[in-house]
C-alpha cells in the first residue's frame, strides 16, 4: 500500500557550497521541458494513489521555479489525487523564494507544510555556505507565512560550519525560540565527495572545525530545542507534539512510498528502485527505472533505530516472522556496551549509541 508520494525538482538558482543532492542550476526551456515530462510521470503511475495520506515535493529547490510551472504541476496533482484525503502536503522552500504570490498559490493547491533551507542567520556564514539569502529574506519570508496564516512550516538548520563559534549557534537557537516554526531540522555539516567545500577542505583553503567543539554544538542544540519544548523523535529532528513529519515517517517506519522525476527512489511491493540522474535520459525515458539492493530486514534497523523511539520487537516479529536478535546477533552485545537498551516493546540507541550510531549500525550491515 503506497502511502507517500515524493516529488523531485531538480533545479536551484545558485549551488550551495556543500551540496550534494540532485540539483542544476538550468535554462528555462530545460525547466519547462522537465516539468512536462514530470507531468507525465505523474500521470503514468496514477493508479497507484488511492492510499496515499501524504505527497512532498522536494529538491533541488521547487520553489525557484517559475510560479506558473508551478501552478501546472499544482493542478495536474489535485487532477489525479483526491488531496481530501492528503493528510499532510509538503513543499520545500528557500527564503527569499517566499513571496505573497507564491504562500498563496500553494495554499489554493492545499499544500498545508513549508519546509524552508535557513541553514543560519549569520550571513558570513551563508555566504560560505554560498546560500542566495540573508538573515533580512528569512525574517521576511517567516512574516509572509504569518501574514498568510501558513502556520506549519520546518526551519533547516546546519551547525559545525567552519568558523562557527558557539555564539553563532547560540544566535541561531535563539532565532529558532522567535520563530513559531512547528519542525526544525538540524544537521551536523558533512564534507561530501565532489563538494566545493570538500574541495575547499582539500586544498587547505578551509579548516573544519575541531571535532570537540562540533560535539559541544550538537549538545547545545540537543538540549535548547528539548528545552523550548520541541520533542527530539529523529536523529536530526526535532518537533512540537502532533507535528512531525508524516512523510519522513513513511521512510523511518519503512512503509511504501512512490518517487518521481529526476533520480527519485520509490519502494514498494518488496523492492527499491530509482529513476534516472541523467536529466536528458530521464526526459527520453521516465519509465525506466533500476532495481537497486534492498534488504527489508536491514533497511528496517538501520531507518528505525533513527527514530529517538526506536523499533518495536512486536511489530519486527509481525512483518519478519523473525526476533530481531535471531537476525542481527552481533547486535546483542550493544546492550551490554550500553549503546542500545530496551524499554517495554522498544529496541533504541541510548544517548551514548545516538553519537556512537555508526558502531551500532556496523553490525547491521
Ligand atoms: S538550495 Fe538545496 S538543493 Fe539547491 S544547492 Fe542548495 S542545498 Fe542543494
Amino acid at each position: 500500500m503506497i502511502k507517500g508520494l515524493y516529488i523531485h525538482i531538480p533545479f536551484c538558482n545558485q549551488i550551495c557550497s556543500y551540496c550534494d543532492f540532485v540539483k542544476q542550476v538550468a535554462k528555462p526551456q530545460t525547466i519547462e521541458k522537465y516539468m512536462d515530462t514530470l507531468i507525465e510521470e505523474l500521470k503514468y503511475y496514477k493508479d497507484n494513489y488511492s492510499f496515499l495520506e501524504t505527497i512532498y515535493i522536494g529538491g533541488g529547490t521547487p520553489s525557484s521555479i517559475p510560479n506558473d510551472l508551478l501552478e501546472k504541476l499544482l493542478l495536474a496533482i489535485s487532477q489525479l489525487i483526491d488531496l481530501s484525503k492528503i493528510t499532510e502536503f509538503s513543499m520545500e522552500s528557500n527564503p527569499n523564494d517566499i513571496t505573497e504570490e507564491f504562500v498563496q498559490l500553494i495554499k489554493k493547491y492545499s499544500v498545508n507544510r513549508l519546509s524552508i533551507g535557513v541553514q543560519t542567520i549569520n550571513n558570513k556564514l551563508l555566504k560560505l555556505l554560498n546560500r542566495n539569502h540573508s538573515k533580512n529574506d528569512i525574517i521576511e519570508a517567516l512574516t509572509i507565512l504569518k501574514r498568510n496564516h501558513m502556520d506549519n512550516f520546518n526551519l533547516d538548520f546546519i551547525y559545525g560550519i567552519p568558523y562557527q563559534t558557539m555564539e553563532n549557534v547560540q544566535d541561531d537557537l535563539e532565532f529558532i525560540k522567535d520563530s513559531q516554526a512547528l519542525h526544525i531540522s538540524y544537521y551536523s555539516l558533512i564534507y561530501e565527495e565532489k563538494t566545493v567545500l570538500d574541495y575547499q577542505i582539500g586544498k587547505g583553503l578551509l579548516k573544519p572545525l575541531d571535532e570537540d567543539l562540533v560535539a559541544d554544538f550538537s549538545d547545545v542544540v540537543k538540549a535548547q530545542l528539548q528545552i523550548m519544548g520541541y520533542k527530539h523523535y529523529e536523529t536530526s529532528n526535532y518537533a512540537f507534539e502532533g507535528y512531525q513529519s508524516r512523510h519522513n515517517l513513511i521512510y523511518w517506519n519503512l512503509e511504501e512510498y512512490l518517487g518521481i522525476g529526476l533520480g527519485a527512489a520509490s519502494q514498494y511491493d518488496n523492492k527499491r528502485l530509482i529513476n534516472q540522474s541523467s536529466i536528458t535520459k530521464y526526459s527520453l525515458d521516465y519509465k525506466k527505472r533500476i532495481m537497486e539492493d534492498y534488504n527489508p530486514k536491514m533497511e528496517y534497523l538501520l531507518m528505525g533505530l533513527r527514530k529517538t523511539e526506536g523499533i518495536s520487537l512486536t511489530k519486527y516479529k509481525e512483518r519478519f516472522q523473525a526476533e530481531v536478535f535471531d537476525n542481527f546477533p552481533k547486535l546483542r552485545r550493544h546492550l551490554q556496551t550500553k549503546l542500545l537498551v530496551i524499554e517495554a516493546d522498544y529496541l533504541l540507541l541510548t544517548d551514548l549509541g545516538q553519537d556512537l550510531a555508526n558502531q551500532v549500525y556496523l553490525d547491521i550491515i
